[in-house]
């Protein structure tokens, strides 16, 4: 199967769910890329900031760029002008820099809470409690040049279907609780990130919106 054979299963797949497709390009060149955005993808997932403002200017200009690995702070400056939304907020600082960078460029970069669900030790995220206090903060509630607009997590990497969707339940969980609790009013509050290649159909089946897709459409990175 081609890249847009793929692209155009997933969203056959995804016709009359609510979620989207975010298409994970990392490693993967441009020509790549743009055979992606041919088959109607417009979604793009990176997690190396260098990678993914080398790759902007070559695409069209109605790509939604999406940060999902870890962000440095120091780095936010190189994104800012053009990243629709970074999934892995997991600090106040790195919305603060986010919120800084954006009022340069007077416009608004969305945020997508992270959280820790897998029972790995190595992934990252936030806890609720971390959470809350971010969203508690008097420095998040004056920001004007951020939107929170989720939650995103990464189940344990797991053939074990109970575990998976049990991760994949308690994020939905939180994304509820602080949708009724902190964006009741808002409509923007909407996103739940979750699901990879080896894990989408779990996520779609608990209630995902967006899910991450990278070697089930371009097979595995070298
Ligand atoms: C790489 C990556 C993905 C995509 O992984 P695949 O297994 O190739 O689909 C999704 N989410 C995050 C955060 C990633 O880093």
């Amino acid at each position: 199967m081609s890249i847009a054979d793929n692209i155009i299963a997933f969203e056959q797949k995804l016709a009359g769910t609510p979620a989207r497709l975010v298409v994970v390009t990392k490693t993967h060149p441009v020509e790549m890329l743009r055979e992606a955005y041919a088959a109607g993808a417009r979604i793009f997932g990176e997690n190396r900031v260098q990678e993914m403002a080398a790759k902007h200017p070559e695409l069209p200009a109605d790509v939604e760029w999406h940060q999902i690995g870890q962000l440095q702070t120091n780095k936010v400056k190189y994104l800012a002008s053009f990243v629709h939304t970074v999934e892995s907020v997991d600090s106040l600082r790195l919305l603060q820099e986010m919120d800084k960078q954006a009022a340069k460029h007077n416009r608004i970069i969305c945020g997508l809470l992270q959280f820790h669900i897998a029972k790995e030790e190595t992934k990252t995220g936030l806890s609720l409690a971390e959470a809350e206090a971010i969203l508690q903060s008097p420095e998040y509630q004056a920001m004007r040049h951020v939107r929170l607009t989720g939650v995103m997590g990464i189940a344990t990497n797991s053939p074990d279907e109970a575990l998976v969707r049990g991760e994949f339940k308690q994020l939905r969980q939180h994304f509820e609780y602080l949708k009724s609790t902190y964006f009741a009013d808002s409509e923007y509050f909407r996103e739940l990130s979750m699901g990879m290649s080896a894990d989408y159909a779990w996520a779609l089946a608990e209630g995902s919106t967006l899910i991450r897709v990278g070697s089930a459409i371009f097979g595995r990175r070298g």
